[in-house]
């Protein structure tokens, strides 16, 4: 059945902060390397916290060479966590407000298969979004530089208008533009996003139509706004 509105979203630093995701990959790969270290988990989330390159601190560190730990164990137990996250309370607001009225909601996010489920399962998103409107580029195989991602959704969610959120100018909102979305950017609110905003880089087709400075402006400004 068609309905008016879907609105699909990116999950990193669009739904929550990447950077919490980061902290708690940091945090499980302390405790994992912690004995092998000759350290403490606390004082290996120190170094790494203090470092420019977390995990390059902790191939320094002699207990970490003595026992031969390189990049892709340490990688493995990041990207394999099972991570403490919680859903912003504005987040999961505008999500209700959008079921209730009706819309199609949808995420479409790029990254391991596996990663990206444990998140999303750590935030409850898929109690809230439909397992078959949610689109993880490894598993889906496509990520949002191709239309792909986006044409699955229209395909599986008839609408009258599609909207995308998202945060990343540089492969966020180009496809979706181009397949007649009103794309959204939600801005870096406190400078901590892992990719940079910065427009005057980007070029036109790859701006949003909308830049709004909170999630619940989704729901509070720009969707009121398409209806007329
Ligand atoms: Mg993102």
């Amino acid at each position: 059945m068609t309905r008016r509105l879907c609105v699909a979203f990116d999950l990193d630093d669009t739904l929550y902060k990447e950077r919490d995701f980061v902290m708690s990959g940091r945090s499980a790969v302390a405790e994992a390397f912690s004995s092998k270290a000759g350290k403490s988990s606390e004082e290996l989330n120190m170094i790494m916290n203090a470092a420019d390159n977390a995990f390059n601190s902790l191939l320094a560190l002699p207990g970490i060479k003595t026992n031969n730990i390189g990049i892709q164990e340490i990688l493995q137990v990041y990207r394999c966590h099972e991570p403490e996250l919680t859903l912003p309370e504005e987040s999961r607001d505008v999500l209700h407000r959008l079921c209730k009225d009706n819309v199609y909601i949808g995420i479409i996010t790029d990254g391991r298969r596996l990663t990206q489920w444990n998140k999303i399962k750590a935030l409850g998103l898929d109690k809230i979004v439909a397992q078959q409107n949610i689109v993880v580029s490894e598993e889906f195989g496509a990520d949002k530089k191709s239309p792909k991602p986006f044409g699955y959704m229209m395909e599986h969610c008839p609408a009258e208008k599609y909207v995308y959120v998202g945060d990343n100018p540089a492969k966020d909102f180009f496809q979706a533009r181009k397949l007649g979305w009103t794309t959204v950017m939600l801005r870096d609110d406190d400078g901590v996003n892992v990719h940079s905003q910065n427009l005057n880089d980007i070029s036109v087709e790859f701006q949003p139509d909308y830049i709004i400075d909170n999630i619940s402006d989704l729901t509070n400004k720009i969707i009121p706004c398409l209806q007329h």
